[in-house]
């Protein structure tokens, strides 16, 4: 498997003289090709830090970034931004569409940015927008579409230039529950059609819940990562409900939402494995270890298991 993304024993100071926050704490991880990640924790944990860094927005401090192999934390800023242009793609929680263009004008943009070749961009646009469900949507103007539409739109503009990674930010900040959900569909699209590699910022264990990985940061570290393997959907919900009780209340990071009737139903069944492993795993309990996870105080063995 290629490697897109590596985080290298990053750290991130903000601040200076006697008034310094550590945001990130020497972090590492990395991100496959086609992965869709998740990144979870509670507030102040590092996740938007985290995005920024690899986003090139803010500068690290320490360690190194690289994305498919090129050290993005050596880069001069001219450099970044052709960089950011073609091999990044960002969905923001405020669709950030430019309201005086058409839908198929936006989503087309940063092919044109690049005078991309007319017949290709009209190609692409057409399979980008039905594969996205915005395809009858495309000579209308921003304001005339729902937010979910409009988040669409902005993960189609997002994914047209094939980026070798999307970013998204708390993508369903601004949507309700069923149209988070469908975002969420969306992005399991763009992962599945094209691809994509996806790494998102949530706070929303529904919203994590649909990635085939979620990272759960704590004092700027990676301390757990959950694999979804062949697990169903509510079964990774309740683990991210599980790990979340562990890292700092039942909903930690829930902040005030209430989770839908159908994904509290079910007890977190026996047996269920919650993974430790990968890399920058320096305060996850080891297995067999137990750290009250589920509410228990007991031996998690059986339970925890590293992988
Ligand atoms: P999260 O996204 O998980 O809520 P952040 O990455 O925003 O966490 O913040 C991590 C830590 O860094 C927090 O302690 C926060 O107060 C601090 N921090 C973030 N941005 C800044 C900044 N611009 N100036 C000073 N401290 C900051």
């Amino acid at each position: 498997m290629e490697k897109v993304l590596e985080v290298r024993n990053v750290t991130k100071y903000y601040g200076g003289g006697s008034v310094v926050a550590k945001a990130l704490d020497g972090i590492s991880l990395s991100v496959e090709k086609g992965e869709f990640t998740a990144v979870m924790g509670p507030s102040g944990s590092g996740k938007s830090t985290l995005l920024n860094v690899i986003a090139t927005i803010d500068r690290v401090s320490a360690g190194e970034i690289l994305l498919r192999g090129k050290r993005l934390t050596e880069m001069k800023e001219k450099e970044l931004s052709v960089f950011r242009r073609d091999q990044l793609g960002f969905v923001f929680q405020e669709y950030n569409l430019l309201d005086t263009l058409t839908v198929g004008e936006n989503i087309v943009l940063p092919l044109n940015l690049r005078r991309a070749d007319y017949q290709e961009s009209r190609k692409k646009l057409e399979q980008v927008s039905e594969a996205l469900e915005v395809a009858d949507q495309l000579d209308k103007f921003p304001g005339e579409l729902s937010g979910g539409q409009r988040q669409r739109a902005a993960c189609a503009r997002a994914i047209i230039t094939d980026p070798a990674l999307v970013l998204a930010d708390e993508p369903t900040g601004a949507l309700d529950s069923r149209n988070s959900k469908k975002l969420m569909e969306t992005f399991r699209s763009m992962n599945r059609a094209f691809g994509s590699t996806i790494l998102m910022v949530t706070h929303d264990p529904v919203v994590g819940s649909y990635a085939d990985r979620v990272l759960f940061l704590k004092d700027g570290k990676v301390w757990n990562e959950l694999y979804r393997g062949d697990r169903s959907r509510q079964a990774v919900y309740r683990e991210i409900m599980a790990v979340s009780a562990a890292l700092g209340g039942e909903g930690a990071f829930m902040e005030g939402e209430e989770p839908l009737a159908a994904e509290t139903a079910a007890p977190m069944p026996e047996g269920t494995s919650v993974c430790y492993g990968g890399p920058g795993m320096e305060g996850a309990p080891a297995a067999g270890e137990g750290r009250g996870l589920m509410g228990k105080d007991a031996s998690m063995e059986g339970e925890v298991s590293k992988c």
